[in-house]
């Protein structure tokens, strides 16, 4: 059986994966009992070698073995070799299988098992990317350049540019009809002689090579664990496309996790129809609908702000201490106002009047204005409110903004802007209320 495991190195990259590492080494690995049998998951073997891990772990070489490592794309088994819980699987430089467990198991003789979930689950998503690549093959003419089997998504990437609908479409619809024909998966040995077969052909010098055949539609060397017919599968749904670098990636999934795919889409469908309380098929027009609504009460309440701001100022203004004949609005704003600032600062220079306007929000928001016709520089009286506030800011001279992190001093920040304007405005009117 030391053949199959030379026979496995020799194309395990070959066949998932986008590089040709090859290695043709002689080792007296383990029997991989998962190449002729991936439905077997229950075995007995021997322990014939121990590595202390650095996490506190142990890894152990069998003389056999249903695991599979993590290789040419596809994800490691899990399981437990006598009751301890197997973490990881991978192969050493030599290309022997390496299993990781959280504890010796202190016996020789063991009794593993495979995960019958994980498994079936692997053998799903890979066999539908074969089916999947042969598929864009024989009806985009676009090869597989790399495999990727993630714990959600599985993925292949390809050459050129995304798929228009259609092709996605036809993709899409081939690969199920190849599912649902339920036609026979196997696996067999191949020699260079009959390579011409192979959709993908490994490059030369490599010797026999184990192929996984669908039946009339695929050969493709692999070393992974396949379902024993298309029909296994179940579903092949694709998911969605992006661009890499110079190529283009395909999302899609298989089997069971179609399903689970297809029930948490509906989940997430069902919330969205009991928040809007319409039919699913009536979604996207409620939606758009609701926006437009949205949009309609937006403009109805900036409306509404922007009148009730020019009566409050309308009643500052009437009330608003006069310097040098010049109304002057000093006021702070709740935090909710801060949008409003800008709104206000112009209806009191609209009126012809000085606004120095301040809102407490995360920040302290300082706002200043007047009529340009007069000969007013606020950018002074921003500068002394800075200081208060610990801020910044400037502007033109007859409109300035600043903003600062000492919320708690505004007051003052507006108090040191004022007596700069009443100072500019030649009055010393310090008695005067700011309304
Ligand atoms: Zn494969």
């Amino acid at each position: 059986m030391r053949w199959r495991a030379m026979i496995r190195r020799e194309v395990v990259v070959a066949a998932c994966s986008s590089t040709y590492t090859l290695a043709m080494m002689e080792h007296s690995c383990e029997t991989r009992l998962y190449l002729d049998d991936p439905d077997r998951l229950e075995f007995e073997a021997r322990i014939v070698e121990r590595r202390p891990l650095p996490d506190g772990g142990v890894a152990l070489l069998l003389d056999r073995t249903c695991f599979y490592p993590t290789s040419g794309g596809q994800p490691h088994d899990t399981g437990r070799i006598e009751g301890e819980p197997v973490v990881d699987v991978r192969e050493d430089e030599a290309g022997c299988v390496v299993h990781h467990v959280t504890r010796d198991p202190g016996v020789d003789q063991v009794h593993a098992v495979v995960d019958r979930e994980r498994r079936r689950d692997h053998m799903q998503q890979h066999s539908g990317q074969h089916l999947l690549s042969a598929t864009c093959v024989e009806l985009l003419q676009r090869e597989t350049v790399s495999f990727h089997l993630g714990a959600e998504r599985c993925s292949i990437d390809l050459p050129g540019a995304l798929l228009q609908a259609e092709e996605l479409d036809a993709v899409e619809r081939r690969a199920n009809e190849v599912v649902w024909q339920g036609r026979s998966v196997r696996v067999r040995s191949l020699a260079p002689d009959d390579w011409k077969l192979l959709r993908k052909p490994p490059p030369p010098g490599v010797g026999s090579v184990r192929v996984v055949e669908i039946e009339a539609w695929d050969r493709s060397p692999c070393c992974g664990t396949h379902v024993g017919n298309t029909s296994e599968i179940g579903l092949i749904k694709l998911l969605a496309q992006e661009r890499v670098r110079e190529s283009m990636r395909l999302h899609f999934v298989c089997g069971h996790r179609a399903l689970r795919e297809f029930s948490r889409r509906l989940e997430r469908q069902e919330e969205v129809v009991r928040e809007l309380t319409c039919h699913p098929d009536e979604v996207a027009s409620r939606v758009a609908r609701l926006k437009e609504d949205a949009r309609a009460w937006r403009k109805e309440a900036e409306s509404l702000r922007a009148e009730f701001a020019a009566s409050r100022v309308r009643e500052w203004l009437a009330s608003a201490t006069r310097i040098a004949g010049h109304a002057v609005v000093v006021r702070e704003l709740q935090a909710s106002e801060a949008s409003t600032l800008q709104m206000v600062a112009e209806a009191v220079r609209a009126q012809g009047g000085i606004a120095l306007l301040g809102a407490a929000g995360e920040k302290a928001h300082l706002l200043f204005a007047c009529p340009e016709e007069l000969a007013l520089d606020l950018r002074p009286a921003l500068k002394a409110a800075c200081t208060h506030v610990q801020g910044r800011g400037g502007g033109p001279p007859h409109r300035v903004q600043g903003a600062g992190q000492e919320v708690q001093n505004l007051d003052a920040a507006l108090a040191a802007a004022r007596a700069v304007v009443t100072e500019q405005l030649g009055s010393f009117d310090k008695g005067a209320s700011t309304a």
